[in-house]
């Protein structure tokens, strides 16, 4: 065991100084202060094979969004004494090298409960742990403990929104502010390490034709955007979800603050009170679920079923997961990912997504309801995957809790209630101007056709210069055959899980196709 007291902070989610307790607790009382990033070649890898740039877990959106992340957090800990150690590798074997070579006596890391991060952090805890170091590992990703709430529940994740909220209550933290931060922290210790890496040198070529995602990674950006975003009283006041318009892009009807708490450049916790301060100066306010602390509350909702639901991710074995005999048509997987199903909203949206890796939380029901009970019917584990892939806040919970409602496999069971992929975004952009603006090809479509150019005369698209089915593909399927037959099978396997109790087995599903 080491006798000098040096901490090792091991960054994972959490790039940020502000309300930071494993940085805070790693920094007390030590003499050096090693603060580590691993670049884990299980998402950042390059990978060829990928059906867009990036590697086989991340699009290029999300890496260089980290990298923006780390560059800033390695600025942060300079102008506090300090810097980034970034190391590649497998990221437990990284660790238990580094904790012996830099004789280590104190390990501080965030818990995370995605089980990928659950995994690598019970292998170095257990290496640590039996060399005597001191390990501290706080909850500070969410704003509850999800166990505590398990707890509380009889040892089972509350599975309605409401009855999570009953049994979380108000936080313990919010009544004191959380830390904003840390004036000084000790010295990096000796050692040989490398700056943050460029994308290039991770391999990946970042093109500067294409359109780039307009959400830069870091701390700094993440507490500019939120003083933005709060700076209007009255708009965080009145917010309600539902009521955002999910094709405004040049400014959104959101905060698109969910990248910054994916990575943890911004604390939930912080975020949580200054909407709390917000509340209390105003005399009236929107509540949860609707309200922007209600959309808080929802992240840390899909935190706690996730953690308490073996399976979560999949729909064998999964006890909350209605068994549907989704199809397998990698075809029309393919179409919808590509953004080629030839409805030209659907299309826009996924367009956006490759672009920017976000999109507004309705236009994301739009397609995910689209490629699963909607129309093309299929399983909602394949979009799911591509989701993870794409988006920049990508989250193991959120994403497979959001998959699992829309495609009324859980939480969510009004299986007759579909987004139409034609009139649903003609309420809010009755001109098409997203459409227009993520796929030119339509651009110069009049607007009585943007959402069905299917229907336009011949001489309309000439003059438009897209031609259906050449510049532009037909529909892959009838919204209104596709939309029924989908309610239909829908309805059968609702009925063979309430008669067998849930116990569908893949015979029982393979007769329902
Ligand atoms: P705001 O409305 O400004 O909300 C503030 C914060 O609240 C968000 O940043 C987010 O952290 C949280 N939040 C908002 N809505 C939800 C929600 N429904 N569930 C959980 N937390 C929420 N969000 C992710 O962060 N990562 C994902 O991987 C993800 N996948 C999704 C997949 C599908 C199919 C769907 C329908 C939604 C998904 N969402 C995901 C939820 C939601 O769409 C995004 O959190 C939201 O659009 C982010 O934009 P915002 O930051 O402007 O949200």
């Amino acid at each position: 065991m080491a006798t000098g007291s040096n901490s090792l902070i091991w960054f994972r989610k959490g790039l940020r100084i502000h309300d930071n307790p494993a940085l805070e607790h790693a920094a007390k009382g030590s003499d050096f202060l090693y603060p580590v990033f691993v670049i884990d070649p299980h998402y950042m890898e390059p990978d060829v094979t990928a059906f867009s740039p990036g590697s086989k877990r991340a699009g290029l959106n999300r890496i260089r969004f980290l990298l923006e992340s780390l560059v800033d957090l390695d600025l942060s800990l300079k102008r506090l004494g300090s810097r980034l150690l970034v190391l590649k590798g497998e990221p437990s074997q990284v660790l238990i090298r580094c904790l012996k070579e830099w004789s280590i006596n104190k390990l501080c890391f965030e818990y995370d409960t995605d089980p990928y991060y659950q995994a690598l952090g019970n292998q170095v805890k257990s290496y640590a742990s039996a060399a005597g170091i001191e390990i501290f590992s706080p909850v500070s990703h969410t704003l509850f403990n999800p166990a505590d709430i398990i707890q509380k529940n009889g040892g089972r994740p509350p599975l309605s929104y409401q009855s999570f909220i009953k049994l979380a209550g108000e936080p313990s933290w919010a009544s004191s502010p959380v830390s904003n931060g840390l004036s000084w922290l000790p010295p990096v210790g000796n050692c040989s390490t490398t700056e943050v890496l460029s994308m290039e040198e991770l391999g990946y070529h970042d093109s500067e034709e294409d359109e780039r995602t307009p959400f830069k990674g870091g701390e700094l950006e993440a507490l500019r955007r939120l003083r933005e975003s709060l700076s209007n009283k009255e708009w965080v006041a009145n917010f309600e979800k539902p009521k955002g318009d999910p094709s405004a892009f040049l400014s959104p009807a959101t905060t698109v603050l969910s990248p910054y708490l994916k990575f943890g450049c911004l604390s939930s916790r912080y975020f949580y009170q200054c909407i709390q301060g917000i509340q209390r100066s105003v005399k009236k306010h929107t509540s949860p679920p609707v309200s922007l602390l209600g959309q808080l509350l929802w992240r840390d909702f899909f935190y706690t079923v996730a953690f308490g639901t073996p399976n979560f991710d999949r729909m064998k074995d999964n006890r909350i997961c209605k068994q549907i005999p989704w199809k397998n048509d990698d075809e029309l997987l393919a179409a919808w990912r590509d953004g080629r199903t030839g409805f030209p909203w659907i299309d826009a949206i996924m367009v956006q997504l490759h672009k920017w890796g976000w999109m507004h939380h309705l236009a994301r029901h739009c397609v995910a309801c689209f490629l699963t009970r909607g129309d093309l019917f299929v399983h909602w584990e394949k979009g799911r995957d591509v989701f993870e892939r794409l988006l920049i806040d990508s989250d193991w919970a959120i994403n497979n809790g959001n998959w699992l409602w829309l495609s009324c496999s859980s939480f969510f069971y009004q299986y007759n209630r579909i987004y139409s992929p034609i009139s649903f975004g003609k309420k809010y952009d009755p001109n098409g101007n997203y459409i227009r603006h993520f796929l030119p090809v339509l651009k110069d479509m009049p607007k009585e056709y943007i959402y069905e150019p299917w229907t336009a005369p011949l001489s309309i698209q000439i003059n438009a210069k897209c031609i259906i089915g050449k510049d532009y593909p037909k529909p892959v399927v009838s919204h209104d055959s596709a939309s029924k037959e989908c309610k239909q099978i829908l309805y059968e396997a609702y009925e063979l899980n309430k008669k067998l109790n849930g116990m569908v087995s893949e015979e029982d599903l393979k007769n329902l196709r």
